[in-house]
């Protein structure tokens, strides 16, 4: 198996809250830095395990839904798919600058280097998540982190950073150390994103808690535009963006979504915005439309007006969307599936691909996702998209199967195996095309 288990259960679950000596993760040169995310995928998903389990012995398993929790874990499937592409880039735009612009000369293997670092990553990610919600285009991105109407740690996983964010620090802090207190500065928000945490005494006065966080996801009016904190809330007090979680918090966006879609999850906001743009007369307000608040519109202040959030109170009805009992199953087991398939990806990256199969994996993971998303949403078309999914695996595993033996570990019976598996899920989706054809007759 691949990254996810290259670390003892000790030192992943202690990089879980950052709990990390700048001995063990000081590094001289960006290639090595150790992938701390991929790294820590196992023990989020122990996590979320343990979560499920406390929820329903407290009698509050209501937390987790099957289609919320996929959609989110698919959220930070995508963001490992885009790394791919985007990661490079971002860090060699860093580097270079660092390179050639830097003002400072901090040590790499410095233990104060290290410190400094932490602290200025986490103000940077302060500003850049503040951002986030105050610049819309930039929110268009940030939205989806939000879209869940439930909050459970895989609500953490609806991700959407980039490095390019922390560019300004590049004169500054080393590439290296910057790549690593990034990733511990996201690892550490994935235990905030929980509601079996209760308020943790002095810890609140210092870092980011579960409850600091619920009222950054709420979207009652008190808790808009709050609690912007990475791993210290000192920032917010700084800054006078932080209030305390009051009354219950009713989670999501001010709108919410209508979907378990993913890709609809990720470019609703920028769709609503090419919509919305043409409304606007002047090329003034076309600009001012893109770069001030989510809700701002001319003649009110930049970050539009509190009144225009609805004034709501816990409990809200929530999006649902009803799956029958092997559904759920079938969507458990497949989504398993593209999880070790990304994982296994992940690795087999490393060593290096072809172009055109690095382009088959990642379709393979953005169109599987789809389809799960379309049979949550109960779309007609979900099960011909999903017999044209399981074909295609049928195909590729057959003319491919030589190189897909060469660059895995895999042998010809578990190939066989798969196949097997895609094979039967195709049988399994035939009587629901008659069905939907006959519904749609019925329909005319
Ligand atoms: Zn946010
Ligand atoms: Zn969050």
């Amino acid at each position: 198996m691949g990254a996810v288990f290259k670390t003892d259960a000790v030192t992943g679950y202690r990089r879980m809250f950052y709990i990390v000596s700048p001995n063990e993760t000081s590094f001289k040169f960006v290639e090595d830095v150790p992938k701390y995310i991929d790294e820590a995928s196992v023990y989020f998903l122990t996590l979320i395990a343990l979560e499920y389990l406390v929820a329903y012995l407290e009698g509050k398993k209501s937390i987790f839904r099957l289609a919320d929790s996929i959609t989110s874990i698919t959220a930070g499937m995508f963001l490992v798919v885009s790394d791919f592409v985007v990661k490079g880039f971002d860090i060699a735009v860093y580097s270079w600058i660092y390179e050639n612009y830097r003002l400072l000369n901090l040590p790499w293997d410095n233990a104060w280097t290290w410190l400094i670092c932490l602290f200025g990553i986490d103000l940077g990610y302060y500003w850049c998540h503040r951002m986030a919600h105050e610049v819309n285009f930039i929110w268009a991105a940030h939205q989806v982190h939000h879209s869940s109407e439930d909050y459970n740690l895989s609500t953490a996983l609806r991700q959407c950073c980039t490095e390019v964010f922390y560019i300004p620090l590049a004169p500054i802090i080393p590439p290296a150390i910057m790549l690593v207190h990034i990733e511990f500065n996201l690892i550490f928000q994935f235990w905030v994103h929980t509601q079996v945490v209760d308020k943790l005494g002095p810890l609140e006065y210092i870092l980011n808690t579960p409850s600091h966080h619920r009222v950054h996801h709420g979207r009652n009016r008190y808790c808009i535009d709050k609690n912007y904190a990475g791993v210290f809330i000192i920032w917010d007090r700084m800054f006078g963006t932080f209030t305390p979680e009051k009354e219950p918090v009713v989670f999501g966006l001010v709108h919410p979504l209508q979907t378990w879609e993913p890709i609809t999850v990720q470019l609703c906001h920028l769709k609503y915005m090419w919509h919305k743009i043409w409304e606007f007369e002047t090329f003034s307000d076309k600009v001012a439309f893109i770069f001030k608040g989510p809700g701002w519109e001319p003649g009110k202040p930049r970050l539009g007006l509190i009144e225009d959030i609805p004034d709501i109170h816990h409990p809200q009805p929530k999006f649902d969307t009803f799956l029958p009992t092997w559904c759920k199953f079938y969507v458990g087991f497949h989504f398993l599936v593209s999880f070790l398939v990304l994982d296994a990806f992940v690795n087999i990256f490393e060593v290096g691909l072809t172009a055109l199969a690095a382009a088959l994996g990642i379709f393979y993971i953005i169109y599987t996702m789809t389809c799960i998303g379309h049979i949550c949403d109960g779309t007609w078309y979900a099960p011909w998209m999903e017999l044209i999914r399981c074909s295609l695996v049928l195909v590729a595993t057959t003319s491919l199967k030589e190189d897909l033996m060469r660059v895995t570990d895999l042998d010809d019976a578990f190939i066989q195996g798969v196949r097997g598996v895609f094979f039967i899920s195709m049988l399994l989706w035939l009587p629901h095309l008659l069905k939907t054809r006959e519904n749609k007759e019925k329909l005319k």
